[in-house]
């Protein structure tokens, strides 16, 4: 079975139907892509998975778990971790403290002490900056903050929108390495992306959404060269 399944997925808000019959999976040990414009529904999708958002019709099911209707908190006891767009995190608290909010579930101290470990070898930046308010990090500082925060909380499936909006190209490069890089450790991941070149070259399979519904959906490769997707989101200009 999946690590997560998504089947026929429904979601309004009231009479706004803003996913309708939506179905994918993320099998163990996969980077999945969800591409689509402004509005096709693709946070809205990363909500339903976390609870965030209740599902109007359809399943979902996470590590063998039917969590259709569960709580956001018993998903993320689950392992589901959300880096919501726009980073959230806290620019008031310092680095640390951002990264210790990531594991407040969690009991094992010592475990805790090793992954925060972990993650200012991963990123000394954030390791010279610990003490310091958020707010003194650059805004590709405070992605990688927000990737660890996540990371703080040992997900299973790293959920991630929009991670490389607004981000120089340096740190988008950065990020795809890490996305990459935590994807090799065994880190399940589900992509939202508008960056679609770098999304397809890193996912092992993309669903597009298109005004809340799947339009096309499989293979990265095969999509990339689809010319619908060329002319919607690759700049076109592959075919004639
Ligand atoms: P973006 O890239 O702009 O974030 P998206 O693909 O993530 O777009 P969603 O934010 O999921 O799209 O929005 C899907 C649809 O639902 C849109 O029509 C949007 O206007 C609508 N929508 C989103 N959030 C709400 C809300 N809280 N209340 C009402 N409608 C909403």
């Amino acid at each position: 079975m999946a690590l997560l399944e998504v089947s026929a997925l429904s979601v309004s808000y009231g009479r706004v139907a803003a996913l309708t019959d939506v179905s994918l999976k993320v099998e163990e040990g996969e980077v999945v892509t969800v591409l689509g414009a402004n509005g096709a529904g693709k946070s809205t999708l990363l909500k339903a998975i976390l609870g965030a958002v209740p599902a109007k019709a359809g399943g979902i099911t996470f590590a063998d778990a039917d969590l259709t209707r569960a709580a956001p908190h018993r998903r993320m006891a689950q392992g589901l971790v959300l880096v919501p767009e726009g980073r959230r995190i806290l620019i008031s608290l310092t680095v640390e403290e951002n990264l210790l909010l990531g594991a407040h579930m969690r009991r094992d101290g010592q475990a805790v002490q090793r992954e925060m470990d972990a993650i200012y070898a991963r990123f000394p930046n954030l390791a010279e900056r610990r003490h310091m308010l958020a707010s003194c990090l650059s805004g590709g500082e405070q992605q990688m903050l927000a990737i660890g925060r996540a990371m703080m909380a040992k997900p299973r499936l790293m959920m991630l929108d929009e991670p490389s909006l607004g981000l120089s190209p340096l740190f988008v490069s950065r990020l795809f390495d890490l996305i990459g890089e935590l994807n090799a450790g065994g880190l399940s991941v589900l992509l939202v992306e508008q960056n679609t070149g770098r999304a397809l070259k890193a996912a092992h399979s993309a669903t597009v959404l298109e005004l809340g519904k799947v339009s096309m959906a499989g293979n990265p490769a095969v999509l990339a060269a689809d010319p619908r997707l060329q002319d919607a989101y690759l700049g076109g200009g592959a075919h004639p």
